[in-house]
C-alpha cells in the first residue's frame, strides 16, 4: 500500500530528514507528508539496504521464523547484557549464589502491584555494567525454553559443591550447556568447608571437556562461597568478559520480541507474564502476540515492582494485558495491528491444538491400540520408576523378554525414586508410557502429565504390571477411564 515518507522512514528506522535529504540531493523539494511512488519506494529500499518484500511477506504463518531471518543493520546494534543461567546439582549453591548476587547489588524494592516471582532479574554490577539472571527452576525448563526455539541463554554457570564434588545433576547440567552450545563459567562453591577439594573437581570436569584455563584450557573456573559472599566480584568481573568477547548486541529501536519466562493467572489482574525482551523496545499499549494468545500491554513492572514505560533488550519484566495465560517458552512479538494479531493467535492456536492432539494420540493405551492394529508399532516405549533397585532390575529383565507378534517394550529410563517432572517431559518426547511401581507421581507432576498427554500407570505388584504391557501389546487393553 502507499507510504509516506515519514512512514517508511519508520518502517526501516532511518529519521525522516535523512530521506528528505536524499531526494534533496537530487534536487527534489519535498515534505515528509508525500507520498512515495512504487519506484521511489524501489529505489530507497535499494539506497538503505531494505529489503521490502520480506516486510511485507510478513504472514500468520511464518511470523516467527521470519523474525530469526530478521537481519540488523551493523549500525542498528548496540550492546546489551548479558542473559545468565545458574546450573548445578541440588544443594550445591544455586539459589544461595543468585540470592548473594542480588543481594549485593539491590538498590531497593517497592511494592509492586503484580510482580510475585518473576524467574528473572537484571543486577547493575558496581561498574555500571548490567546482568540478566534467569532464575530457571530446573534444567527441564531450560531444555523445554530450547526445544520451542526459545534460545535466551548466553552463558551457563556451572555451579559444584567443593566438598560434593561432580554429581548427577552436574552431568546434566554440562549435557544441557554443550547442547545449547553456550559458553560456560564454573563456580566451584563451598570452598569455606572443610571436605573442600578444588583439584578434584578440576579434574573430574576435565572428562568432560571443561578445562581450566590454567591447563590449557577455556572455561573459567571461579573458587568462592555463596553463603560467605566471597568470589562474586570476580564471578561478575568474568561474566562482563565473556559478555564483551562474545559481542552481545541487539537493535533497541525496533518494535520488541522475545520469550515468555513464566505465567500465571491472577483472579484479579488477568494473565501475568514475566517474559525477556530480546530485541527491540516494549512499550505500554503494545500489540502484543504470543505463540498461543495476544492482547494490549497494560502494566509493565520490572522485578522489583517498579513500574516501567517501556524495556530495551535483555531486560526481564512483568506484563499484564494479554487475552489468555501464554505458555513458558513462548515467543513473543509486537504487531502494533489488532486485527492481524487476532489472526495470527487464532491461528497458532490451532497449530498448538494440532499438536497437542498428535501428541495425546500417541501416547494413550487407547491409541496404541489403534497403531498396533495398523501394524505401525514394533515398539511401545516405556519409562519405568521404581521404589528400589531390586525392582528395577526384575522388572527390567521381565520386559525384555515381551515379544507379541513381533512388538516389544523399549525402556528409556528405567531408576529408582519418584516419578518427577524431568521423567515426564522425556516420556512426552519421546513418546512413552511412564510406570510407577511402589511410587507415585505427586499432584503437581500428575497434573504436568496430563497437560503433555503422557499416561501414569501405577502398579504395585510386577506380575500385573508385566500382564498389562503383554495385554497392552496385543492391543487387548481398555484404557482407564
Ligand atoms: P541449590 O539447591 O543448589 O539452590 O542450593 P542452595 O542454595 O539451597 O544451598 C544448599 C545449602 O548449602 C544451603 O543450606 C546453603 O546455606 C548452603 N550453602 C550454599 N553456599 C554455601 C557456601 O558457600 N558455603 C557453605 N558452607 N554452605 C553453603
Amino acid at each position: 500500500q502507499p507510504l509516506t515518507i515519514a512512514e517508511f522512514a519508520k518502517k526501516i528506522g532511518k529519521n525522516v530528514t535523512e530521506i528528505i535529504k536524499y531526494f534533496f540531493n537530487q534536487g527534489l523539494m519535498i515534505n515528509q507528508n508525500m507520498v512515495l511512488s512504487e519506484e521511489q519506494v524501489g529505489e530507497l529500499a535499494l539506497e538503505y539496504g531494505f529489503d521490502f518484500k520480506k516486510e511485507t511477506s510478513l504472514t500468520k504463518e511464518n511470523i516467527f521464523e521470519q523474525l530469526d531471518e530478521e537481519t540488523d543493520s551493523p549500525e542498528s546494534l548496540q550492546d546489551r547484557p548479558p542473559v545468565v543461567t545458574i546450573m548445578g546439582h541440588v544443594d550445591h549453591g544455586k539459589t544461595t549464589l543468585l540470592d548473594a548476587i542480588r543481594d549485593s547489588n539491590v538498590v531497593g524494592h517497592e511494592h509492586g502491584g503484580i510482580t510475585q516471582a518473576i524467574g528473572a532479574y537484571q543486577i547493575t554490577t558496581k561498574v555500571g555494567k548490567k546482568i540478566t539472571f534467569i532464575d530457571t527452576p530446573g534444567h527441564e525448563a531450560f531444555t523445554e525454553m530450547r526445544s520451542r526455539g526459545a534460545n535466551v541463554t548466553d552463558i551457563v554457570i556451572l555451579v559444584v559443591a567443593a566438598d560434593d564434588g561432580v554429581m548427577p545433576q552436574t552431568e546434566e547440567a554440562i549435557d544441557h550447556a554443550k547442547q545449547a552450545n553456550v559458553p560456560i563459567i564454573v563456580f566451584v562453591n563451598k570452598v569455606d568447608k572443610p571436605g573442600a577439594n578444588i583439584p578434584k573437581i578440576k579434574a573430574t570436569l576435565m572428562e568432560y571437556g571443561l578445562v581450566a584455563e590454567e591447563f590449557g584450557g577455556d572455561i573459567p573456573f571461579i573458587e568462592g562461597s555463596a553463603k560467605f559472599k566471597q568470589g562474586l566480584d570476580r564471578l561478575e568481573e568474568t561474566l562482563l568478559l565473556i559478555a564483551e568477547f562474545g559481542n552481545l548486541k541487539a537493535n533497541p529501536s525496533k518494535l520488541a520480541s522475545g520469550t515468555v519466562l513464566e505465567a500465571h493467572l491472577d483472579k484479579n489482574k488477568g494473565p501475568i507474564a514475566s517474559v525477556l525482551v530480546q530485541r527491540g523496545t516494549l512499550n505500554l499499549r503494545d500489540v502484543v502476540i504470543t505463540g498461543s494468545t495476544f492482547g494490549t500491554i497494560k502494566s509493565m513492572e520490572n522485578e522489583n515492582g517498579r513500574k516501567l514505560s517501556h524495556a530495551l533488550p535483555s531486560q526481564p519484566l512483568v506484563i499484564t494485558g494479554l487475552n489468555e495465560v501464554p505458555n513458558a517458552g513462548d515467543r513473543f512479538l509486537v504487531l502494533n495491528d489488532e486485527k492481524l494479531a487476532r489472526q495470527i493467535a487464532s491461528a497458532q492456536m490451532l497449530k498448538k491444538q494440532e499438536a497437542e492432539r498428535i501428541a495425546k494420540q500417541t501416547l494413550t493405551l487407547d491409541s496404541l491400540k489403534m497403531h498396533l492394529e495398523e501394524g505401525e508399532l514394533q515398539y511401545i516405549n516405556v519409562l519405568l520408576k521404581a521404589d528400589s533397585r531390586g525392582s528395577v532390575e526384575a522388572l527390567k529383565s521381565s520386559l525384555a523378554k515381551i515379544d507379541v507378534n513381533g512388538v516389544k517394550i523399549n525402556i528409556i529410563r528405567a531408576s529408582v525414586g519418584a516419578i518427577s517432572n524431568s521423567d515426564i517431559t522425556l516420556a512426552s518426547a519421546s513418546k512413552a508410557l511412564v510406570y510407577g511401581f511402589n511410587v507415585r507421581p505427586t499432584a503437581q507432576v500428575r497434573q504436568k502429565a496430563d497437560e503433555d498427554g503422557v499416561e501414569i500407570r501405577l502398579h504395585n505388584i510386577i506380575y500385573q504390571l508385566i500382564e498389562e504391557l503383554e495385554k497392552a501389546a496385543k492391543g487387548m487393553l481398555a484404557p482407564e477411564t
